[in-house]
């Protein structure tokens, strides 16, 4: 039995050596198969890290705090390419839409509210030199990048924001950055294209210790009871959208990079 297994295995040989050297150009057929196989497992991948982001998305995965190894090749696609792009350009529409759907009271107290960071400001920059969210966040380096306030906008956002701005509603910015860096904010801001806000609410000293959902529901219910109603919000965290006095409705921006509680 080892006899003929043997010729059959010098025949294939032979076989593969002569069509190599006359056909130095067509693969070898072991490494067509080798190809197949890691398609296959680059599939097995993009759909696991689909399914990673769409739990990210949805909030089922609460809390995370890095993006899994073996997603970090698919973030840093999904961020840079087309995919991103229509997401953000979806939840803006969709928010412009509704916005135009709203019969506003028209005495001043209309509301919406918007989170700056990653839903007005994109930190791409940043993140494109840290690992598009695969290293554990650094508050130092990244306050450091704040300070040079170069972020760019992101344009759906901006397109929004001026649509809001133009229906007659009162723009509120509140962000989780500290009540001391408010002029490199406004700074980023100006900078970035948006103008004229309303209100832009940072942490102040006794906001510090708070989770991002508590600080930012207690800024909500100061704003109801000032007689504010919250017609419309968005942001990139569902801390910036869940807890008390939530708006009418919602906008959650993509951000598979990082979570905030
Ligand atoms: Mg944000």
């Amino acid at each position: 039995m080892i006899l003929p297994r043997l010729f059959l295995f010098i025949s294939l040989f032979s076989l593969a050596l002569s069509n190599e050297q006359s056909n130095s150009h067509i693969l070898p057929r072991p490494l067509i198969l080798e190809t197949t196989h890691l398609r296959e497992l680059d599939n097995e991948v993009k759909l696991q890290c689909t399914s990673w982001r769409f739990a990210v998305e949805a909030n089922n995965l609460n809390p995370w705090k890095q993006i899994p190894l073996e997603c970090a090749e698919y973030v840093e696609d999904y961020m840079l390419g087309r995919g991103y792009k229509l997401d953000l350009e979806r939840v803006s529409n969709e928010a412009g839409v509704y916005a135009k759907s709203v019969e506003l009271s028209g005495d001043g107290k209309d509301v919406w509210v918007f989170d700056v960071d990653e839903t007005l400001l994109s930190h791409l920059p940043y993140y494109a030199d840290h690992g598009y969210g695969l290293e554990i966040f650094d508050p130092v380096e990244f306050d450091k990048w704040v300070g040079k306030a170069l972020a760019p906008p992101l344009e759906p956002s901006l397109k929004l924001y001026n649509e809001i701005m133009g229906m007659g509603f009162q723009v509120f910015l509140l962000t989780g950055r500290s009540e001391k860096q408010r002029n490199v904010t406004e700074e980023n801001l100006i900078n970035a294209g948006f103008q004229n806000w309303d209100k832009l609410i940072l942490r102040g000293s006794e906001d510090h210790e708070k989770l991002a959902t508590v600080y930012k529901s207690d800024k909500r219910d100061e704003m109801v009871k000032e007689g504010y109603k919250i017609i419309g919000n968005s942001g990139d965290q569902w801390s910036d959208l869940l807890g008390s006095s939530m708006s009418n409705r919602s906008f959650k921006l993509p951000n598979p990079m990082y979570f905030i509680p």
